[in-house]
């Protein structure tokens, strides 16, 4: 099957799936995802699966990242956090949709790679960061919108404060046999809401920065 037709076959697989937002769908038809897999995983750029990349991690299915794209409600003149840069992908196809990403990741070297497509394929308005994602982004909070791509424990406290009031986080939540699900908060004048939207499996949100861990 030729990329195209299997791009095609993926964006209807998203939308029998459940995903109605146009502007995820084309967000995720535009965003090659060739371009963030492994070499040897090329062929299967476009099926409907998570892929390993470096460093034990993964690339997450893309009816996750549709599904997490969603529920995160991003409006084009938002700025956006992400948790777990990793290939980079989640960033581009959020880069499409808002304002700007701002996006942290604890390995230096995954970090570079992303860096390094979002240069070649002209993504400009995403902004990266090395180090402990848990622990947020300070100097540009608040923000209107966070999304978290590894699975915490416990909702990350630097990341609710940093939250706007009107804003959402959305993250995977749990660990062990109980399993993990994607959990939506929304901060309100009054507190947090949470709700529980999606089964999931996350690589899990490690404290620290990876090299550090190595010293
Ligand atoms: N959004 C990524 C998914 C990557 S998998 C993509 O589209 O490809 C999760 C990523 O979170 C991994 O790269 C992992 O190293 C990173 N991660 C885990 N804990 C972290 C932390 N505390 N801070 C920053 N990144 C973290």
């Amino acid at each position: 099957m030729s990329e195209d037709a299997a791009k095609i076959r993926l964006i209807m697989e998203l939308r029998q799936s459940g995903i109605k937002d146009t502007r995820v769908l084309s967000a995720v038809e535009r965003v090659p995802r060739e371009e963030f897999v492994l070499g040897t995983f090329v062929d299967q750029a476009y099926e409907n699966t998570a892929l390993p990349i470096q460093q034990g991690q993964t690339i997450s299915q893309p009816y996750v990242v549709a599904f997490m794209t969603e529920v995160l409600e991003v409006g084009e003149r938002m700025k956006v956090l992400e948790i777990g840069t990793g290939s980079g992908y989640q960033a581009a196809v959020l880069s499409r949709l808002c304002r700007r990403v701002y996006t942290v990741e604890r390995y230096r070297s995954l970090l570079q790679q992303a860096e390094r497509r979002f240069q070649r394929l002209g993504y400009h308005n995403i902004t990266t960061r090395y180090g402990d994602g848990g622990l947020g982004w300070p100097e540009q909070a608040p923000f209107e919108r966070i999304m978290v791509t590894a699975a915490a424990d416990q909702l990350p406290q630097a990341l609710t404060d940093q939250l706007a009031v009107g804003g959402i986080l959305i993250i995977p939540l749990g660990r062990g046999i109980m399993g993990q699900s994607v959990v939506r908060i929304r901060r309100t004048e009054e507190g947090f809401e949470q709700d529980d939207l999606l089964p999931v499996r996350f690589v899990p949100l490690v404290a620290g920065t990876a090299e550090a861990e190595n010293r």
